[in-house]
């Protein structure tokens, strides 16, 4: 008798998550179907609602994106060619591309290592007399050290926009992330911890001129209609996205306990198996909502080690394996490889494991039991010319612990 192969383990189930709420989810869109109104309208109206209330701001105004949620505020303050804006250089892609497509100038700020987000001593050194703005990212999930980075932008008189589009519902500080900034940025991207059917995001502030501005902004800048004073674009939030996000919203928080629970029984587990992996850590004072569980391999083991969890069906990812300052279409910046050494490390080095609130135990033990196989048999059959796996990435909180989110 052979037993059957064991079923694999996906890096997320988008399915998993829907599919419970079907009934509600088709109820709001027939609803949507049933007023005809497609665009704006009383579920986007909801919706923007509930993020405020959320993120603990007065505005909140939906729009076709994250992406556009973060082009959306650096429009509104009119940042253009000669300006440059601070921003780590570890992130998804958007980030930066908000940046380059209004003609300023990305100036990419190294990570902290523990962290993977942007260090606010490495941004107070790229600040010049033509900075304007700062987007610090909060990654995986985990927000960023805001205390510091609004320091450091009220000194010199900075915009800062908040990229939570991996996190919403983290704070810093006891502050909703997004609610700290002058902006906040929020994607509903099928896989972002709050996903619709499709794209989707969220601006939010506490300036009301300025929420006004990034309503027209997103409307071609008409106000009233077919009467232009900006040139805006059309990014508005589909009603259908909307109901079906306000559906899900009602989760939001449930959904974040369990990707906690997962990442804390991850770190456990796999510390109590002795891997030499750098686990995840969360810093005091601020919390994370998991949107991805994030390893370190050190010595060049990562491809390997994302190889063997593939071949027993084991899902993961790199996020991100090209740092965005060594990317083709950022040449003319003058970038070169060791310009932000712990980014380039972290980018050789990060694998991300399966995380969705869904994810059962069993599901977990084995992803736990894989990792720990390859770093057991890592050590002793590791090519010679590597070092074995036993030595930590430098910088990487083998020891910490993993959470102090609440
Ligand atoms: C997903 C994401 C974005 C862009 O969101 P979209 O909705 O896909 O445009 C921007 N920044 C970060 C950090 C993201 O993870």
């Amino acid at each position: 008798m052979s037993a059957a192969a064991p079923k694999p383990v996906p890096m997320l189930d988008v399915n998993r998550q829907n599919a419970p709420l079907l009934p509600e989810i088709d109820a709001a869109i027939a609803e949507v179907t049933r007023t005809g109104t497609f665009i704006n309208g009383p579920a986007c109206r909801e919706f923007e609602e509930a993020v405020a209330a959320q993120v603990g701001v007065d505005h909140a105004i939906g729009c076709a994106s994250g992406s556009d949620a973060l082009l959306l505020p650096l429009m509104a303050e009119n940042i253009g060619p000669g300006d440059e804006v601070l921003l780590p250089s570890f992130t998804f892609f958007a980030t930066a591309g908000a940046v380059a497509r209004l003609g300023a100038k990305p100036v990419f700020v190294d990570i902290l290592p523990d962290t993977f987000n942007i260090d606010p001593e490495d941004a107070a050194r790229k600040i010049t007399p033509a900075t304007k703005a700062m987007i610090p990212v909060h990654l995986f999930g985990q927000a960023a050290d805001m205390k510091s980075l609004m320091a450091l932008a009220e000194e010199h008189n900075l915009v800062v926009i908040e990229d939570a589009c991996q996190a919403i519902g983290a704070t810093a500080g006891g502050v909703a992330a997004g609610g700290i900034g002058h902006y906040g940025a929020f994607s509903f991207y099928p896989t972002k911890n709050l996903g619709g059917m499709g794209d989707g995001g969220m601006i939010t502030t506490n300036n009301a001129e300025k929420a006004d501005v990034i309503q027209r902004l997103r409307n071609h800048g008409q106000h009233p209609r077919y009467y232009h004073h900006l040139v805006g674009v059309n990014s508005r939030l589909d009603a259908i996205q909307a109901a079906v996000l306000n559906v899900k919203m009602q989760y939001l928080t449930e959904w974040a306990e369990a990707r906690r629970a997962h990442a804390d029984r991850y770190t456990s587990e796999l510390k109590s198996r002795k891997v030499s992996l750098g686990l995840p850590m969360v810093t005091s004072g601020v919390s994370s909502v998991w949107n991805q569980y994030t390893v370190r391999v050190a010595d060049g083991q990562r491809d390997a080690l994302q190889q063997a969890l593939n071949a027993v069906g084991i899902g993961s990812a790199i996020y991100y394996p090209v740092p965005l300052h060594l990317q083709g279409c950022f040449e003319s910046l003058g970038y070169s490889e060791g310009d932000l050494p712990h980014t380039e490390q972290a980018a050789q080095e990060v694998l991300s494991l399966p995380m969705f609130p869904e994810m059962t135990t069993e599901e977990q033990d084995r992803v736990v039991a894989a990792v720990a196989e390859f770093n057991q048999s890592g050590s002793t059959t590791a090519a010679p010319a590597s070092v074995p796996m036993n030595t930590p990435a430098a910088g990487a909180n083998v020891d910490l612990p993993s959470s102090k989110a609440g």
